[in-house]
């Protein structure tokens, strides 16, 4: 039911943080991983980590917000792995600041990187999964999926975004044995949020206070539930979004 070896997983922005969770993951229970992020520096190293695991990880450098680069990156995947069975559309970034101070811009760069690279990758990855007789997509969504925050109007909007993408791509592709499915991460000690502590004042105090399970997420907290998403153990799982948050979503 969790066995990946033969399966080949793109993981976006897996070269730290949550997606290098979900690729140890994965690596751990067989899979080969393409790690799909700009930072080579970051993503070699992530690579040398998956190694150590088991899997013949390779890095793949890709900006996910550049189309023709991710139709390149799949493309080089599928020549190099043979396959792609699975699809982890992680890459993120949030630009924190209220509504009313958030330039255009910006608010485009948030979608861009977090909402439409998910839809972009997904149809870039969508005739390799078919050729592999079905497949995965796990889209990782966030607390702000289900939440408001006044620092985070696009990120917010992207996130909201992303669960109902999921449903989309869930009904559209499920006659092609395709399960798509989001995580709704809760509070993680990331590089995203390490910033993100220094730039919201009391933001630290208030997680620990929200978390039922009273720690800040760890980006190994997220291994297992990609394994799940990835593997057989899902395959009548379809279209929904999994809060792994210690409670977070769950206590008012
Ligand atoms: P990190 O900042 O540690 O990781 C972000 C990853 O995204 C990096 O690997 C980065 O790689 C990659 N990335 C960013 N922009 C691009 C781009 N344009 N093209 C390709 N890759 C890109 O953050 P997290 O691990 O915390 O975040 C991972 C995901 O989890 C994000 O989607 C985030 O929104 C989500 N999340 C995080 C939470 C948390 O508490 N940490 C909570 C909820 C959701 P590189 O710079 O090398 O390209």
């Amino acid at each position: 039911m969790f066995d990946l070896h033969g399966r080949v997983a793109v993981v976006t922005g897996g070269n730290g943080g949550i997606g290098l969770g979900m690729a140890s993951g994965l690596a751990q229970a067989g899979a080969r991983v393409v790690v799909a992020a700009r930072n080579r520096e970051k993503s070699d190293a992530a690579v040398r980590a998956l190694h150590a695991l088991g899997s013949d990880a390779l890095a793949l450098g890709v900006d996910v917000t550049d189309a023709r680069a991710v139709q390149a990156m799949f493309d080089e995947a599928a020549q190099r792995c043979g396959r792609i069975d699975i699809l982890v559309n992680n890459a993120g970034i949030n630009i924190r600041k209220p509504a009313h101070e958030l330039a255009l811009h910006e608010w485009q760069q948030v979608i861009d990187t977090n909402l439409t690279s998910a839809f972009v990758c997904a149809q870039a990855a969508y005739p390799h999964l078919k050729r592999s007789g079905g497949g995965k997509i796990i889209n990782i969504g966030s607390m702000l999926s289900i939440f408001g925050a006044s620092f985070a109007p696009a990120y917010g909007a992207s996130k909201g975004g992303i669960v109902q993408l999921t449903k989309s791509l869930a009904v559209g592709w499920a006659a092609d044995n395709i399960q798509v499915n989001a995580v709704l991460p809760g509070w993680v000690d990331t590089e995203l949020t390490q910033r993100a502590r220094q730039e919201v004042p009391g933001l630290n105090e208030r997680v620990l206070a929200g978390s039922p399970a009273g720690r800040w997420g760890r980006a190994d907290d997220f291994a297992g539930v990609a394994v799940f998403l990835a593997g057989p153990a899902s395959d009548f799982v379809t279209g929904v979004a999994i809060p792994v948050d210690g409670g977070y979503s769950t206590q008012i």
